[in-house]
């Protein structure tokens, strides 16, 4: 693995003679157009946060617990813990998490782990799976996954910030079966039905075409594969769906929320199997909130003051349902 984390060589080569062979020669021209400079003006100033990261001896590694994260054998020098914190600030704002690396903890706007107690219990079991993570952020649930014993992970995002973000944890956590690509999920070859679990969480309203997404979620899966769909519901019965006329919650790429009766109709209607609800849960401010590590608006300043059950805009507050169900 080089400094960075990200050895696609290695990956195209793990890749080349099973199931995802179609995508190993890709992946070189891929990541590299992923992180190119031309993507945003401020890549040269994560890729120097990155390299600012100091070399730490890690002597432990805990994936399997909601602080994923690394531990030194000893505590860290004043000095070290300031050059650490000032290279993992200089990648703000940290969405998903939390982490904690050798006592340092990266509190970060979400508490996706919250998200994965809720939906880890429901799903076919991990162990040897090999997993893709559609929209996977800096690749905190991808971490997750992999303590909970998949085979291998591959998170996909075309955000370069935040795979930059993983490429940090990773230049500690050090784990050649997890990966972050900067891509989005057009970019996965199809079909390519080589995963057994496929997850799809908070992308499904940002697509103007839900349904089209899902093909492509589907495409991704062997026969009989699990998806793991989780996005904004509303309350209602089947056939009702809220699309937002401008923003929703001050997010201008929202498209469609279904009600949990409306998603499962658009999985039985592209052929998935045995859909199920496992959760729907409200978002609260705890969850999803302002920290030192996410100093933007959060999801308070996205209420509506005098009636937390709307949005700003008058719409339902957030509300997420998780979904599994099988490929056919
Ligand atoms: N899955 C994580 C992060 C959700 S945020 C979680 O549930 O906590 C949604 C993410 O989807 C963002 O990081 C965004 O960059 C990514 N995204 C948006 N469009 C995408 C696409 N077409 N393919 C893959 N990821 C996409």
């Amino acid at each position: 693995m080089n400094p960075q984390g990200l050895n696609i060589d290695a990956l195209a080569r793990r890749w080349a003679d099973g199931p995802l062979a179609s995508w190993a020669p890709l992946l070189a021209e891929q990541v590299a157009e992923g992180l190119s400079p031309e993507r945003h003006g401020d890549l040269p100033r994560w890729q120097a946060a990155l390299d600012a990261l100091p070399d730490i001896d890690v002597a432990a590694v805990h994936l399997d617990r909601g602080r994923v994260g690394a531990e030194a054998s000893a505590p860290l020098a004043p000095a070290m813990r300031e050059a650490l914190c000032g290279a993992l600030q200089g990648l703000h704002p940290w969405r998903k998490g939390p982490f904690e690396l050798f006592g340092l903890h990266i509190d970060t706007e979400w508490r996706s782990d919250w998200k994965w107690d809720r939906l880890a219990g429901a799903l076919a079991p991990l162990e040897g799976r090999r997993v893709l993570d559609v929209g996977c952020g800096n690749g905190y649930h991808c971490w997750r996954m992999r303590g909970a014993g998949a085979a291998e992970v591959t998170g996909i995002d075309p955000s370069p910030l935040f795979v930059l973000q993983f490429q940090a944890l990773q230049r500690y956590l050090r784990d050649a079966a997890v990966n972050v690509l900067p891509l989005p999920l057009e970019a996965v070859p199809r079909p390519l039905p080589a995963f057994d679990t496929v997850f799809s969480m908070g992308v499904l309203y940002h697509r103007r075409s839900p349904l089209d997404h899902l093909l492509a979620l589907r495409d991704c899966l062997r026969p009989g594969g699990e998806l793991v769909l989780e996005t904004l519901v509303i309350e209602g019965e089947a056939g009702m769906t809220l699309v937002p006329r401008g923003r929703y919650a001050r997010m201008g790429n929202v498209w469609f929320l279904p009600s949990t009766a409306t998603l499962l109709g658009w999985l039985a209607k592209v052929k998935f199997r045995d859909a199920r609800v496992v959760d729907v849960t409200v978002t609260s401010t705890e969850e999803q909130r302002r920290t030192d590590w996410m100093r933007f608006h959060s999801l308070a300043d996205f209420l509506d003051p005098s009636d937390p059950g709307r949005t700003i805009e008058g719409y339902p507050a957030p509300r997420r349902a998780v979904v599994v169900a099988k490929a056919p």
